[in-house]
């Protein structure tokens, strides 16, 4: 039984990366912001009181996860997935940019999931253990659209920041994924959405199983596809 510490975990990706992980046996600490209104995740750790246990944290503020912290200690943290995201408001093109939303965009999506990682460092080494950032398509520099660049350049830039992470946790045994969930029908992906959120996380778990740290710092997507930077 392995230890998942997975962000965002209250709904869409993040509570079905908390549903799979928790059925297969793993313990899960389902980090989400508002545990209060988190109706389908309580459910989901009622019926799981024994590996799901609902921590408190926005990523973006550094005090709730230093509180966290606190309550995790120093237990250690086998898998960490850094799920939590945002798309943002339009406009986001670069001629007609709103930018308290690149602001919010870039604070939520790139630098929450070095901060979050930081944070838990001890743990995931003390079980040499795997940190993913859950990335996007859109920060792919292939990717043609201009209309929502605060997300997509939130991601390219969190798939910089990983890409770098990996190098620093090798000597330390921490492996770093950077992964795609795919197209997927969440509250962000849409009804038009061409998969489902439990084939993605499917094809995601297994991506993470598989990662290690000869593979470390590379970017592919649910269904072990490499993807282009
Ligand atoms: P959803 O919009 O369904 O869920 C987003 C999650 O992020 C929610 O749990 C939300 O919590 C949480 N979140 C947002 N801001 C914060 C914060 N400050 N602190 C803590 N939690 C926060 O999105 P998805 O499940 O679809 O997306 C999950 C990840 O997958 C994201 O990183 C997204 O960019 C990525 N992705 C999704 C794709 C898709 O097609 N769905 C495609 C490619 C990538 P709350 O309910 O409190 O707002």
């Amino acid at each position: 039984m392995a230890t998942y510490f997975i962000t965002g975990a209250n709904r869409g990706v993040g509570l079905e990366l908390t549903r799979q992980a928790a059925a297969a046996g793993h313990y899960v600490y389902a980090v989400c912001r508002g545990p209060g209104k988190a109706h389908d995740l309580s459910k989901l750790a009622a019926a799981n009181q024994d590996n799901i246990e609902i921590v408190p944290m926005d990523v973006t503020q550094a005090n709730s996860i230093a509180t966290a912290k606190a309550r995790i200690g120093t237990n250690p943290i086998d898998v960490l997935i850094n799920n939590a995201g945002v798309m943002g408001d339009d406009p986001q093109s670069p001629l007609d940019m709103d930018f308290d939303v690149l602001t919010r965009v870039l604070a939520v999506n790139t630098v929450a999931p070095l901060r979050v990682t930081k944070a838990f460092l001890p743990n995931l080494e003390r079980a040499k253990g795997k940190v993913i950032v859950i990335s996007s398509m859109m920060g792919s520099f292939t990717y043609g659209e201009t209309s929502k660049m605060a997300y997509c350049t939130s991601k390219t830039a969190v798939n910089r920041l990983f890409h770098a992470l990996a190098q620093d946790l090798k000597s330390k045994g921490v492996a770093v994924g950077i992964l795609s969930p795919g197209w997927v029908r969440t509250d962000m992906g849409g009804p038009s959405a061409t998969l489902t959120v439990e084939t993605s996380v499917k094809g995601l778990l297994q991506q993470i199983a598989a990662l290690d740290l000869k593979t470390s710092g590379s970017f592919g997507n649910y269904a072990g596809q490499a993807l282009p930077w």
